[in-house]
């Protein structure tokens, strides 16, 4: 019988914007809010690959152009420096495509984003998780680092300073008598 004709959802071909956009949005803004607040510089990297490749596969070239341009036109490199950057970009390219395609729409704030997509539904019955580790159900693993705020330039020290132990302890067993 389907659905009640209101409540039936209205199909589109994956390729029309309306259709794959919030499919997308939701997927980018929920990476972000789970980004870690001060990510490594190579994980930053990947960050920016990723936001670029995104708008090369978009299915809508209009729509890939206007994304690439949103992002050569903010400083993507600083961005992906934190979650705080990343999210605030992806909520700024957002209301810019809003603006035109949902002029009525009020521009979203980083606030109401967090709000949105600090959480997510799941389909019932939950599925198990196949990680590494038992699941522990964390809200956001990367909220609390090690239980103290610290900027990322005290995080970015510690692990260069964490490096140069690994490799002074490397050294030393390659250059201590007993070796070999
Ligand atoms: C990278 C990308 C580029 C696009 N470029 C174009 C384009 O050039 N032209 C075009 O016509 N369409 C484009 N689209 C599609 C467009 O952005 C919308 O997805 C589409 O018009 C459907 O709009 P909507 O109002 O139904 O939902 P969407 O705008 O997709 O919003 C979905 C949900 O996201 C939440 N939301 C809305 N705004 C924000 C925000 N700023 N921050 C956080 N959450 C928010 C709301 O809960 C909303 O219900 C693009 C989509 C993507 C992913």
């Amino acid at each position: 019988m389907g659905l009640p004709y209101r409540r039936c959802p209205l199909l589109l071909p994956s390729s029309d914007p309306r259709a794959f956009g919030p499919l997308l949005w939701d997927a980018m803004h929920v990476l972000a809010e789970n980004y870690p607040e001060c990510p490594s510089t190579r994980k930053g990297r990947w960050c920016r690959r990723y936001l670029f490749a995104i708008s090369h596969m978009l299915p809508c070239r209009a729509c890939g152009r206007h994304f690439r341009k949103y992002l050569r036109e903010h400083d993507v490199w600083r961005a992906v420096e934190t979650r705080a950057g990343l999210v605030a970009l992806l909520v700024g390219a957002h209301n810019a495509v809003s603006a035109h395609a949902r002029p009525s729409r009020a521009p979203f704030t980083v606030e109401e984003a967090h709000v949105l997509y600090a959480t997510a539904p799941a389909t019932r019955p939950l599925a198990g998780v196949w990680g590494d580790e038992p699941y522990v159900g964390e809200a956001n693993p990367y909220s609390f680092f090690q239980g103290t705020k610290r900027s990322c330039a005290q995080v970015g020290m510690r692990r260069w300073r964490r490096n140069l132990v690994g490799v002074a302890g490397l050294m030393a067993t390659l250059i201590s008598p007993s070796f070999g």
